[in-house]
């Protein structure tokens, strides 16, 4: 099979004609033939050699952990899946360690000992091939309905295990507030910004997308589609957007800025939550006012909360709320899907980050 892969060994990339294709082996694994599959920093990280682990026994990895594909066989336990289906796989799959509560509960996401195997980023090859063998239980069911738009759904559930767990900890505060009295702020205008500030938007909040990009951009436009305020880094301070808004009781930062996220403490309003889904990497030192930080914290009982990837839950409601944002948004969903490349073309996205999300199209 072809498959998109890079060479960690040579620091080299290329499409590899002779991946084993792979055959569903046990009584509940199910063969998928991938349609699509979406390309986000993570994967430019993994081409620019700072991380991205081949399997056992290779010397590549295929790339790609945004999957979608269509069921094409299933083994003779499988009762939920069969072929046609459209489904999305996924990311992340358990470690072995018994002692491993969040593995050992079907939540890899939560993974206690960092030996987690992932979907084209961690011993795992990824999703840009033709094929894909996977365990039933990794797959979720797609409606068709929302086949142009199932690739998002990845992404997506970055910000749902995000709001999820902000959910959670905001059952802290013992009133309920309606959800159009929340104010959210959004940082940072790609697909997860804006995936995460439709599902803000869904649940009635009162939503600010803040981004460096100018107000007439195609982000600005789309964050206004969907209801959002739209407020651009080259028109606006930190302080200055949340002067507009008032207390600020979440922000969602999804830029992989370390110094962006951290400014963005200094706005999160009282009993606040922020959170981090960015992996900016090591920059090196910085002077901060430790103390000032904190007391400032504490004294207005904030939260930081920082998380990374994602558990069944949230992909079943990427998928529910995805369903959804197609028949409220169609065009702002369709707006995010800016750039189609054949496999043999996918190093032109990975080198070129422009547009929102960039796609490969692996089969129609
Ligand atoms: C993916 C996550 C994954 C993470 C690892 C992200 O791009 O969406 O599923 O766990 O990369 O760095």
């Amino acid at each position: 099979m072809k498959g998109a892969a890079i060479f960690p060994g040579d620091h080299t990339l290329g499409v590899v004609h002779n991946v084993p294709e792979p055959m569903v082996e046990s009584l509940s694994g199910v063969k998928l033939r991938v349609l699509q599959v979406g390309i986000c920093a993570t994967d430019r990280e993994i081409a620019s050699f700072m991380f991205g682990t081949p399997p056992d026994g290779f010397d590549y990895l295929v790339l790609g952990h945004e999957g979608f594909g269509e069921v094409v066989e299933t083994g003779p336990e499988v009762r939920d899946l069969q072929p046609g289906d459209l489904v999305v796989p996924t990311v992340r799959r358990p470690c072995d360690d018994p002692a491993c509560t969040a593995c050992r509960n079907d939540r890899a996401d939560f993974c206690a000992t960092g030996l987690y195997r992932e979907h084209g980023i961690m011993g795992m090859h990824g999703f840009m091939t033709e094929f894909v063998v996977d365990e039933a239980r990794y797959l979720r069911k797609v409606p068709v309905a929302i086949r142009d738009a199932a690739v998002l759904v990845e992404p997506l559930t970055i910000a749902e295990k995000a709001f999820i767990q902000a959910e959670q900890i905001q059952m802290r505060l013992p009133w309920n507030k309606p959800a159009e009295n929340h104010r959210a702020v959004v940082v940072g205008a790609g697909p997860v910004g804006l995936l995460g500030a439709m599902a803000l938007r869904l649940r009635g909040c009162q939503v600010t997308v803040y981004s460096r990009e100018g107000e007439s951009d195609t982000r600005a436009v789309i964050s206004r589609a969907i209801g959002a305020n739209y407020v651009s880094s080259q028109e606006q301070t930190p302080d200055q957007m949340a002067a507009g808004i008032g207390n600020i009781d979440l922000v969602y930062e999804a830029t992989g800025s370390a110094t962006l996220a951290f400014d963005m403490i200094g706005v999160l309003g009282r009993n606040g939550v922020l959170i981090l889904t960015g992996v900016p990497g090591a920059h090196g030192p910085q002077a901060i006012d430790i103390g000032a930080l904190i007391t400032n914290m504490t004294l207005k009982n904030q939260c930081l909360l920082a998380t990374v990837n994602a558990g069944s839950d949230a992909f079943d409601r990427a998928i529910t709320d995805l369903t959804e944002f197609c028949l409220r948004w169609p065009d702002a969903v369709r707006g995010l899907i800016t750039g189609r490349f054949k496999v043999e073309q996918f190093e032109q996205p990975i080198r070129n980050s422009a547009g929102i999300k960039n796609i490969i199209e692996m089969a129609s």
